[in-house]
């Protein structure tokens, strides 16, 4: 399980109150050999098989989509999470990550095969029978079945709890009859196996598994959807299917561990796929760029389109930080783990990692937007058009803001979360919540000057926490017991929090490039001081809406002294970094 540097294990949640050194995160550059291997083999496969094809997949050739799975079973991508004894390579999370990240030169593709190996299989990795496992792993790991999660229906998408889809047993116990509708399920068009979620006698929310090809079960025909239209969505009708008992994946009643676990791991593999997203679309501008003429020159010689070749090229840069990072960690906290330990504990140490992984699914699908976005305007009226593929890259993007749970409802988690560990005492937040009041209260200097090349930043990260303690307390003694009622301010606090862990991420990653990279030191400069804006705003909308007259007076007095700062040159900084990447026609570091 263990990654070859392993990191040191640190708890999920603890970034606002602790500081982490350049050692504690695992970033892309301590990728083992094995690791980077895999990486090279899956960014092999989707140059030249995946790329070739994508026109085919974009008119939902279903045939090729398979074709492809197939090929991705051969060489051993879908096996990375199952265990050895049932034909998978039991792999860590970081090389499933690499995975999602180097597959996705088709977004279309990329959600197969992440439904696929992700929330279709996953949950028989981890809550099947012997039986169970046995019957059904090996022919996922290969390729030669595929797998859908079926969880979403039209009434109930984001409040999952309250699915409609209704199983009974049948009279002589042998089988379980299912009745329901279910909405866009992923793969649905050619999955050979569904996982189901149906609430036992209308109460017990459980999950089953359930065969193409099963009497009652009807899938219904593909949608007509805005972006990702190579990959399949469908609804499914269950009328009276009939499954055998055994077909009940883990316990009755106890469904909704499956449904939610899953979508933690769904969430970090989702970032890592924006990141193969971004880089690829980057490409695509710069290379479109540096051969379109306006004004006698190439277009990648103007300032305003330097300026988003830097902001996409330190938006990979940050989002690889981060997601290494938080799949690092969860690799670091389940290499402590006995071998055979129950994947109940699995999950609890994943699980100690939501917040992360909801953060990693916010910001990752947020910068990926802002990428595509680039890409379209510097293509200008061919970015709008389909004969390029930018206007496709920028249809695709859409979903990943809906799907894995929306983003509100992740930064409603993001926040919920930190605080009901802090309430239950499993997260020292409010001591260091009290402590930085205190040192408000008192008005010492409230700057921690740092040095060194990115001594400006790391300033500004602490100051960053700081403003993200100030914030919480601020919100919580105006709504001591229902701040989860004010939604705007709970995502103004998860907006500081996400920041927060980018800042440190990218300035962590750029601290162990240290004088081997300037372009690191550069792109973290432009992550921190974008961050810090992004930070800057939202807590001044946590503070006019926790506080008026005097209070707000104070506060906003504290909140200056706590966001000063001189601006960086991030003109010059752009500029330099955008040079090198229109050289290298790519991002790369
Ligand atoms: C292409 C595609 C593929 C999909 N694949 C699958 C799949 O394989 N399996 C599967 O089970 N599902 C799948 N889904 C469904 C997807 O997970 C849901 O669409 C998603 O969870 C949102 O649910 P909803 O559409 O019902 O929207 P709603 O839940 O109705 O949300 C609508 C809006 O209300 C907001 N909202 C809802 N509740 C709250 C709240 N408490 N506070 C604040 N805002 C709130 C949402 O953020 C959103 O902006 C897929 C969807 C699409 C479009």
């Amino acid at each position: 399980m263990a990654t070859a540097t392993t990191p040191n294990v640190i708890p999920g949640g603890s970034f606002l109150i602790a500081n982490a050194s350049p050692d504690d995160i695992f970033t892309l550059e301590d990728l083992t050999e094995e690791q980077q291997e895999i990486a090279r083999t899956t960014a092999e496969f989707a140059e030249k098989s995946i790329l070739p094809r994508v026109a085919e997949i974009e008119a939902k050739d279903f045939s090729v989509t398979r074709e492809l799975l197939r090929e991705a079973g051969g060489l051993g991508l879908m096996a990375v999470d199952i265990p050895e004894q049932y034909g998978g390579l039991a792999l860590d999370k970081v090389t499933s990550a690499l995975i999602a990240d180097r597959i996705a030169i088709s977004a279309s593709f990329s959600v197969s095969i992440s439904a696929h190996t992700g929330i279709g299989t996953l949950p028989v990795v981890w809550y099947g029978t012997p039986a169970q496992k046995e019957k059904y792993l090996p022919k996922l790991a290969s390729g030669e079945w595929i797998a859908a999660y079926a969880l979403s229906e039209s009434s109930s998408g984001s409040d999952a709890m309250n699915i409609r889809a209704q199983a009974r047993l049948s009279p002589d116990g042998k089988q379980y009859i299912l009745n329901g509708e279910k909405m866009w399920i992923s793969n649905a068009g050619f999955a050979d196996l569904f996982i189901v979620f149906a609430k036992i006698d209308g109460e017990k929310f459980s999950a089953f598994l359930v065969e193409r090809g099963t009497p009652g079960l009807t899938i219904g025909a593909e949608e007509h959807k805005l972006g990702i239209r190579g990959s399949s969505t469908c609804p499914l009708v269950l009328s009276d299917c009939a499954i055998p008992a055994d077909n009940l994946l883990g316990e009755a009643g106890k469904g909704h561990h499956i449904a939610f676990n899953i979508l933690n791991i769904g969430r970090y593999k989702l970032g890592a796929a924006t990141l193969g997203g971004a880089r690829n679309s980057l490409r695509n501008a710069i290379r479109y760029g540096k051969q379109r003429m306006a004004f006698g020159k190439p277009i990648v010689s103007f300032g305003l389109l330097q300026e988003k070749i830097a902001d996409a090229a330190a938006g990979i840069f940050a989002g690889e930080a981060l997601v290494y990072r938080v799949v690092g960690a969860i690799d670091a906290a389940l290499s402590t783990l006995p071998a055979d330990a129950p994947a109940s504990e699995v999950q609890k140490r994943i699980e100690d990692y939501a917040v992360e992984c909801s953060i990693v699914k916010v910001w990752c699908s947020e910068m990926l937007e802002r990428v595509v976005d680039h890409t379209v305007q510097i293509h200008g009226g061919y970015g709008y058009v389909e004969e390029y593929p930018a206007e496709r890259g920028y249809r695709d993007a859409r979903i990943n803001r809906i799907f894995e749970g929306t983003n509100e409802i992740n930064r409603l988690i993001i926040t919920g979360f930190l605080l009901k560990r802090a309430m239950q005492g499993r997260l020292a937040l409010l001591p260091a919540i009290a402590k930085v009041m205190d040192e408000v209260m008192s008005g010492p200097t409230l700057r921690e000057e740092a040095t060194g090349p990115l001594g400006a930043e790391k300033s500004l990260l602490a100051s960053a926490k700081k403003l993200g303690l100030f914030c919480s307390g601020a919100a919580s003694q105006k709504y001591p017991t229902n701040l989860q009622d004010q939604q705007e301010i709970m995502g103004a606090l998860a907006d500081i929090l996400i920041e927060i862990l980018v800042m440190e991420s990218a300035l962590l990653r750029a601290e162990k490039f240290a004088g081997r990279s300037r372009t690191a030191i550069g792109l973290a400069q432009l992550t921190a001081a974008r961050s810090f804006r992004v930070i800057e705003n939202a807590a001044e909308r946590v503070l006019g809406a926790v506080a008026e007259g005097d209070m707000l007076r104070t506060q906003m007095a504290i909140y200056r002294r706590l966001a000063k700062h001189d601006p960086i040159n991030t003109i010059a900084i752009g500029r330099a970094i955008a040079e090198e990447v229109i050289a290298a026609e790519r991002y790369s570091l």
